[in-house]
């Protein structure tokens, strides 16, 4: 076997691969979705980033610290529970 066959062969396998999983993550958000709508208030919770309005860090929405903010009357994620402590604190002040 000539050594550009082996390159061929191994780019073929990495794209049917990337496939495979791209394919199988859309299931899985899919799935997500569908069974979120039922336990969650405010819709479909895909895995789209958000801002963290403390440190600005962009965070998966899922992984992320929830919060409903008391003064703005709307939830708020954060990176951590030390970005959602601050939040608190300074929404304390704020009153
Ligand atoms: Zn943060």
């Amino acid at each position: 076997m000539s050594p550009v066959k082996i390159v061929v062969i191994a780019v073929l396998l990495y794209f049917g691969y990337r496939l495979l999983v791209s394919d199988w993550n859309k299931k899985k958000e899919n799935r997500t979705e569908d069974s979120s709508q039922n336990n969650l208030d405010e819709g479909p919770v895909a895995d789209v980033l958000i801002e963290d309005p403390i440190c600005h860090k962009l965070v998966p929405k899922q992984q992320a610290i929830r919060l409903k903010s008391q003064t703005q009357d709307k939830i708020v994620y954060f990176c951590s529970e030390e970005c959602c402590n601050i939040f608190v604190r300074q929404e304390g002040e704020n009153k």
